[in-house]
């Protein structure tokens, strides 16, 4: 059956906190690649019931491009959703997504629904983050806040299906 929406979501935030593991935890149905793009750019897809409708989360990756803070507008054009990654363990990267919130008030569209993720949450013992100031951070921002483990799966699921009930609230 044909989906009746697609939503575009991209996933950001620095260097090795886990968007790729994440993004491969929620997506197994379709893997795209364009090997001819010069930037690199690829997503995945998962096509999940919404409030009765299907919907094809088109999901991109930022393919290591995070590194030379080179994520193009390109990449942010049309998306209706973002997830923002830090690591839980490494307070810079939770410290850098304010940049990132302004990265995406430069680049995406002013309606894009942002769900702020805490990853590595199974890493209890380095945890440099606690999730009240995250979410308290994620409140001030007008963002969503969900601690995550793409290694153990926990939260997974749920954050990016909260992320696309808000997306499909919007639409
Ligand atoms: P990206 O650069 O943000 O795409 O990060 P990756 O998805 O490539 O993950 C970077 C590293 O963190 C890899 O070694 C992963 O195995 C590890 N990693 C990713 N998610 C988790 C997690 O939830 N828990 C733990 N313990 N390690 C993780
Ligand atoms: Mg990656």
């Amino acid at each position: 059956m044909e989906e009746d929406y697609v939503f575009k979501i991209v996933v950001i935030g620095d260097s090795a906190v886990g968007k790729t593991q994440l993004l491969g935890r929620f997506t197994r149905d379709e893997f795209f690649l364009d090997s001819k793009s010069t930037i690199g750019i690829e997503f995945q897809t998962r096509t999940v019931d919404i409030a009765r409708r299907r919907v094809k989360a088109q999901i991109w990756d930022t393919a290591g491009q995070e590194r030379y803070r080179a994520v193009t507008s390109a990449y942010y054009r049309g998306a209706l959703g973002a997830m923002l990654v830090y690591d839980v363990t490494r307070r810079h990267t939770f410290e850098h997504a304010a940049r990132w919130v302004d990265e995406l008030r430069a680049h995406a569209d002013k309606s894009i629904v942002v769900m702020l993720i805490g990853n590595k949450a199974d890493l209890a013992a380095g945890r440099a983050v606690a999730a009240d100031e995250a979410a308290a951070f994620a409140e001030e921002q007008g963002l969503f806040f969900s601690e995550a483990s793409a290694l153990s799966g926990e939260n997974v699921e749920r954050a990016f299906l909260r992320l696309l009930e808000e997306i499909h609230a919007n639409v």
